[in-house]
């Protein structure tokens, strides 16, 4: 039994525990963590990681004697299976069952799947843990050629990556533009730009209809007929969020399992954190969402952290991402979800620019491409929810710091 139990030690899950610690909680605390490493930063693995930069033991979230010394019990290597919220237990598949006090759910997601003929071949990977990637990186010396399935930041990332190696890349979207669950239409179009100025073939507006191998993957066939060798097929279509325990207990849920503001679930005692926590964001009018970003998985934890300590804390802090791809720097503060209006504030042809969102008149959000002074002063525009005509935000020769002073 613990007065807390986490469930999950990725990045929510170890915050939660490293704030708790912080806030001198002295209550009992574990976390329970179906991976066998201890808890690590998962952005770099689409990034510095996988291209071999940046060594394990430096995107660990805390040395490995840090969590001994904290008293915060790691049973790591194991998986929490169901839940019983009346009992205050979880149980592993052995039937093992550990007591609690306070839960936190903490469980992200595990990514989408193709579900079509040859979506089973070796050398289909995924990309979400260190594991996945080690695999895609032990298979690469005999790859010449990389179809990336899903033009989001992660399977831009390694095509950016995969290029610098020397691989050909192509790209496969649905829709008619990358990033375009995420960004608006100038971002999209200026990454596909740097992508094919970097050699990538990016396809837009197509369906993969099958992987043809036999039992190593050899191609993909397209929709149309097509079919386009490679040698290695990364899937990066999103995730289905780590739930379904949750849910089976009785939480309300669906598509996440659903919080209030501070990030309670339905269920007595059990919070839930991170990319696996459905909730309205107040930063993009309350809409109900999963946000899928390192600044909501750590400041959900320490929302949880207060509350579980006796100041009970809602969830309110602006959202911000960066993604790097090539010697591109992308950050961005705020959501623009429902934004209706927008501005373009430099050039992008400079390659540093950003793109300010607006709604009802109001600044939402910013995606900045090598232009950090932006994003860093914005913020206090989307905090503020500042109101400026689209001139005065296109005007580079005055500082967004100057223009909210
Ligand atoms: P996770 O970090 O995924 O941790 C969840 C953990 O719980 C995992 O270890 C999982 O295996 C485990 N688990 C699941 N179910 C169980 C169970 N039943 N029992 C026990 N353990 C379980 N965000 C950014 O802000 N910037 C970026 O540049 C960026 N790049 C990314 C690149 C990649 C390749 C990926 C995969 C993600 C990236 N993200 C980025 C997103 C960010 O990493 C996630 O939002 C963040 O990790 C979410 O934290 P989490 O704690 O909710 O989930």
């Amino acid at each position: 039994h613990y007065d807390v139990l986490i469930v999950g030690g990725g990045h929510s899950g170890a915050q939660a525990a490293i704030a708790l610690r912080q806030a001198k909680f002295e209550g009992s605390v574990a976390i329970i963590g179906d991976e066998t490493e201890y808890p690590y930063e998962r952005p770099p693995l689409s990034k510095d990681y996988f291209a071999g930069d940046k060594a394990f033991e430096r995107i660990l979230i805390r040395p490995p004697a840090f969590w001994a010394e904290r008293s915060i019990d790691m049973l790591m290597g194991r998986r929490v299976e169901s839940v019983d919220p009346v009992a205050q237990q979880v149980a592993f598949s052995d039937g093992e069952q550990v007591g609690y006090g306070q839960l936190v759910w903490a469980t992200g997601g595990s990514p989408r799947r193709l579900l079509c003929e040859g979506s089973q071949l070796a050398g289909v990977h995924v990309v979400r843990n260190k594991s996945d990637v080690d695999a895609m990186i032990g298979e690469l010396d005999d790859v010449a050629r990389v179809a990336i399935i899903g033009g989001g930041y992660i399977g831009l990332e390694a095509a950016a990556v995969l290029r610098k190696m020397g691989k050909e890349v192509v790209v496969l979207e649905a829709l008619d533009r990358v990033l375009a669950r995420v960004a608006g239409e100038e971002l999209s179009r200026f990454f596909e730009a740097e992508h094919r100025a970097h050699g990538v073939d990016i396809r837009l507006g197509v369906t993969v209809e099958s992987l043809t191998g036999d039992d190593y993957v050899d191609g993909v066939q397209l929709g149309d007929g097509e079919v386009i060798a490679a040698q290695m097929v990364i899937v990066g279509i999103g995730i289905i969020p780590a739930v379904a325990a949750l849910l089976n207990a009785g939480a309300a849920g669906g598509a996440g399992v659903d919080v209030d503001e501070y990030c309670r679930t339905s269920l007595p005692d059990i919070y839930a954190i991170g990319d696996c926590a459905a909730h309205a964001n107040s930063f993009a009018g309350g809409v109900i969402m999963r946000v899928e970003s390192v600044q909501n998985a750590n400041d959900m934890a320490n929302a949880v952290a207060k509350s579980i300590t006796g100041e009970l804390t809602a969830y309110h802090s602006v959202p911000w991402f960066w993604s790097n791809q090539y010697d591109l720097r992308l950050q961005t503060v705020g959501l623009s979800v429902g934004y209706d209006d927008h501005v373009v504030r430099g050039d992008p042809a400079a390659r540093s620019f950003s793109v300010i969102y607006l709604k009802s008149g109001k600044v939402i959000a910013l995606d900045c491409v090598n232009m950090t002074k932006d994003y860093v002063q914005g913020k206090a525009l989307v905090t503020e929810g500042a109101r400026f005509t689209k001139e005065q935000l296109a005007d580079t020769s005055i500082t967004l710091k100057e223009l909210s002073a």
